[in-house]
């Protein structure tokens, strides 16, 4: 007969050190046996585990160092149409709490959006707003798109863009022709005006192409991102037609080889987060590229020892950034969600060596079951990171 570790204790206790040797019960040493997960199903959403560790918590309210958010979306554009989440005003309150000196809205549009974006922001709080610009994906079709994006690029500078911002639009939804036809890759040749151009005019380029590694895996059981994309389903790439995340990060790694003198912030601490091996090859190959940061504490944070290596061996080529969108939007993704309580998580990531904490303020863990570890980082490196590093790289006092 089988007896549980209830049983067992139980009958030691009752004096049946026998048992270990017989592993047979005794008649009066009868106890129940506990219950099984089994007896009681749970399903993954109801599961609220509570940490049992009474470890150091430090709430980091404000960051020791003046920062500047390089990765934030105030807004959202459309051909020349931008939908704002925010006005300056709705924002510098947390700002100043934070001590977040200056936001970089990386979505600022194009043409008289862009223009919209820079009044609505940086004229209405000069140096606590920076812009950038986005391509017109919507005329890479046309003919003369390479040379006009380029002088597109120049007008935009003109009108005050610091930077130009490239979302995963590219490498994943842009088609030649609509539905069916086939993807414009990272490194299409019509885009090197347009990298050539933000080398020359001295605009660094955000780029974000690609995406977690489980978002191209199948959404099952070995799946780490099982709950995010089952609320996300449409952020999977997995099959139907996608290049696998790998060929994505090949054909932008031949696009930076061939802009050696462009600057490239390569967001989501190099687009793979979960490979710093990789992402540090990347850097030494590629003298051109900074990484960010931005909703991959979660990564970096399971894996403090190799995050805290690569953040002190790049310190001068590491930015910050949240991602962060406004509320109310922003509220669909916890993990990037504009508030007191974003920053105040990154600050305990980067300053502090406390262990196993939410690493976005929701109640389930928004892109995956697990919780973070502090990195500490020294002071020199902190406010490299925090700041200077953006500051060099912007041309900001
Ligand atoms: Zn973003």
């Amino acid at each position: 007969m089988s007896i549980d570790r209830r049983q067992w204790l139980a009958r030691l206790a009752a004096g049946g050190a026998g048992l270990l040797l017989s592993g047979r019960a005794r008649p009066g040493a009868a106890q129940a046996p506990a219950p099984r997960p089994s007896d009681c199903p749970l399903p993954l959403d109801d599961f609220r585990p509570k940490s049992m560790l009474h470890v150091p918590a430090h709430r980091v309210e404000r960051a020791r160092f003046p920062v500047i958010d390089v990765h934030t979306h105030l807004g959202w554009s459309k051909g020349e149409e931008v939908t704002f989440l925010a006005t300056a005003a709705d924002l510098l309150p947390v700002m100043d709490r934070k001590n977040v000196r200056t936001m970089v809205n990386l979505t600022g549009g194009r043409g008289a959006g862009l223009a919209e974006s820079i009044r609505r922001f940086e004229s209405a709080a000069p140096g606590r707003f920076v812009t950038f610009t986005e391509p017109a994906w919507d005329r890479v079709s046309q003919p003369g798109y390479a040379p006009w994006q380029a002088d597109e690029i120049e007008r935009a500078k003109k009108a005050g863009a610091r930077g130009l911002k490239v979302l995963k639009t590219l490498g994943l939804f842009l088609r030649e022709n609509g539905p069916g036809s086939p993807l414009v890759k990272v490194d299409d040749p019509r885009f090197d005006p347009m990298w050539d151009a933000c080398g020359r005019l001295s605009l660094p380029v955000a780029i974000h192409v690609s995406d977690p590694e489980a978002f191209f895996t199948p959404i099952d059981r070995y799946n780490e991102r099982y709950d995010e994309l089952g609320n996300h389903p449409d952020w999977s790439f997995f099959g139907d037609g996608f290049p696998s995340n790998a060929e994505i990060l090949e054909a932008r790694n031949r696009m930076f080889a061939r802009h050696a003198k462009t600057q490239f912030i390569v967001l989501h601490v190099g687009n793979d987060a979960e490979n710093l091996g990789f992402v540090s090859e990347n850097l030494d190959r590629f003298p051109n590229t900074v990484v960010e940061i931005g909703a991959r504490i979660g990564e970096l944070g399971r894996q403090p020892r190799a995050a805290r290596r690569f953040i002190e061996k790049y310190q001068d080529r590491v930015l910050f950034g949240t991602d962060a969108v406004p509320p109310p939007d922003g509220d669909k993704y916890p993990q990037q969600v504009f508030k007191d309580e974003l920053y105040e998580i990154y600050y305990r990531f980067l300053e502090t060596e406390d262990e196993y904490f939410d690493y976005a303020p929701a109640v389930v863990p928004p892109q995956g079951r697990w919780r973070i570890y502090g990195l500490g980082l020294p002071d020199g490196v902190l406010k490299k990171v925090y700041h200077d590093n953006a500051a060099r790289l912007l041309g900001l006092a």
